[in-house]
């Protein structure tokens, strides 16, 4: 099913629990929610579980990822009732990226970081949106400027072979500070991450795969911690409209 300009125009002025809720009553199981269960994902999943007897959560698994976010998944599993879905890297792929560029050639050139998160993340990611109709989100636009003037809360997104897959962010207007009122009046349990602070007072903002996300102190940008040592829209490339790589 394609919806028509209008019906994307009318998606757009929902506010997330509703939006959510026409969603998955548009597509059922062909939507599902992607996460890696930072703020974002866990208020997304929080608000579909008050609307929404069952609903669909993907995770892509980089097998990259620190310890507590695998610990936090089984707890968000717990709490709300369902199995997030894992999708992982194909072996074949993964070993030929470790054959060429070893465990940590990612952090040595902005190619090899890219072909990375190809392999690890975006291909995983295609894999999954494949069956999917509706890919919903947590993406926010005051994230970056890349986001703000490229993506919107509910687009269509290009896909070889397919039809457009639909790209739907609930939260796509909060601020960060919607996101802790939210967390703070619901009492939920966030990323355990969230908590940590270095001997210098930096904290996560952005967690992700272990080696390419670190603590940042309070005064640098919200996405400063995300491939520290680049200077570009620090992108992985799984929102791109065009649905092309990275
Ligand atoms: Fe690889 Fe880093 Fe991308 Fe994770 S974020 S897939 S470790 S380059």
């Amino acid at each position: 099913m394609k919806l028509s300009d209008k019906e994307l125009e009318t998606l757009r002025e929902l506010p997330p629990k509703k939006l959510l809720e026409e969603v998955f009553g548009l597509f059922g199981e062909r939507a599902a929610i992607g996460t890696s269960f930072q703020k974002t994902g866990t208020v997304i999943i929080d608000i579909a579980s008050k609307v929404l007897d069952d609903f669909r959560v993907f995770f892509i698994d980089t097998l990259r990822h620190p310890d507590e976010t695998y610990k936090f998944i089984k707890t968000v599993e717990e709490k709300y009732s369902i199995e997030v879905e894992k999708y992982r890297p194909d072996v074949e792929e993964l070993t030929e990226l470790l054959r060429e560029q070893g465990r940590y050639g990612h952090l040595f050139s902005v190619d090899e970081r890219k072909n990375c998160c190809q392999i690890r993340k975006i291909n995983p990611a295609r894999k999954m949106e494949a069956n999917l109709e509706a890919a919903i989100s947590g993406l926010r636009a005051d994230q970056s400027g890349f986001r703000n003037k490229n993506l919107s809360k509910v687009y269509y997104k290009k896909r070889v072979g397919q039809q457009s897959l639909l790209k739907v962010n609930p939260l796509y207007d909060w601020t960060e500070a919607d996101l802790d009122s939210y967390i703070e009046e619901h009492k939920l349990e966030i990323h355990p991450l969230y908590d940590y602070v270095s001997e210098c007072g930096e904290k996560y903002r952005v967690i992700g795969c272990e080696t390419c996300h670190v603590p940042v102190q309070a005064d640098r940008p919200a996405r400063a911690g995300k491939f520290p040592w680049e200077t570009s829209e620090k992108e992985c490339g799984l929102h791109y409209k065009d649905g092309g790589g990275i």
